[in-house]
């Protein structure tokens, strides 16, 4: 279980988040949707300390962090019980598709190569994309190298797997793919933060979903709740325009 109380964050004199409140119970999935610049990204970041946090209260993994102080050893802390998929799949170019998914394990959390190869290689399997494992990303199609960046998140066993947009860089034929992959690791009771904007996926997998605007959580509930009876106008404004 994670909780964030107050979570505020600014870029200069600009407050992109104006104290958001989450509750995430172990294997839950969530998922966050709202119009562009509404924060999202920034509050995925700010969870696994991408970004500082200016204000707020983090428990994660039995451990209350208070984010207004956060040292680098904490940030650390936190950094390696998280792992984020990104938007653009971020993978090193000049690594194999096994070291891509090692280099976590070894460098930063210190796991003998033998044993991070077993779990790379375990991670890959999971994604269908062992037999690619000797392979350059360049040499893999966008959505396998999204699948790449999974097992790279996945090998790390982290209390929360956070996703930021991770199919919005696909071609649409490679989209499924993904959200297979992100449909299984579901059901195995991985705890999970999805931003997207694929609404059918946040409606059928979605264990709580988050609508954000301008900064604040505007409303949250079950799929049903907030896709079928929105409360909020702003809710209500945006489903209209992107179903
Ligand atoms: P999208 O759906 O388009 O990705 P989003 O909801 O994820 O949008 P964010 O990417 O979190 O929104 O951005 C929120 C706001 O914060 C935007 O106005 C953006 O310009 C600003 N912002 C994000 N990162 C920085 C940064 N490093 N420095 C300054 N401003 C930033």
């Amino acid at each position: 279980e994670a909780q964030v109380f107050g979570l505020k964050k600014q870029f200069g004199k600009n407050e992109i988040l104006k104290g958001i409140d989450l509750t995430i119970h172990r294997g839950e999935v969530v998922c966050i949707i709202g119009p562009s610049g509404s924060g999202k990204t920034t509050f995925l970041r700010c969870l696994n300390l991408l970004e500082e946090p200016n204000e707020g209260n983090y428990q994660l993994a039995d451990t209350m962090y208070n984010l207004a102080s956060i040292g680098a050893k904490q940030a650390r802390e936190i950094a390696l019980k998280t792992a984020m998929v990104f938007q653009s799949y971020e993978l090193f170019s000049h690594m194999t598709i096994l070291k891509n998914v090692m280099e976590g394990l070894v460098t930063p959390r210190k796991v003998k190569k033998k044993e991070a190869e077993q779990i790379a290689l375990d991670a890959l399997r999971q994604v269908g994309l062992e037999d690619k494992k000797d392979m350059y990303p360049i040499q893999l199609s966008g959505g396998q190298q999204q699948r790449v960046g999974i097992a790279r998140a996945m090998a790390l066993t982290p209390e929360i797997l956070l996703f930021d947009e991770p199919t919005s860089a696909l071609d649409p034929e490679l989209v499924g793919e993904v959200l297979s992959v992100m449909r299984s690791l579901a059901d195995s009771g991985q705890t999970m933060i999805v931003v997207t904007h694929e609404m059918q996926f946040a409606q059928e997998v979605a264990d709580k979903v988050i609508f954000m605007a301008d900064g604040y959580i505007i409303e949250q509930g079950s799929p049903d709740d907030v896709f079928n009876h929105p409360k909020e106008d702003r809710t209500k404004q945006f489903l209209s325009q992107v179903r």
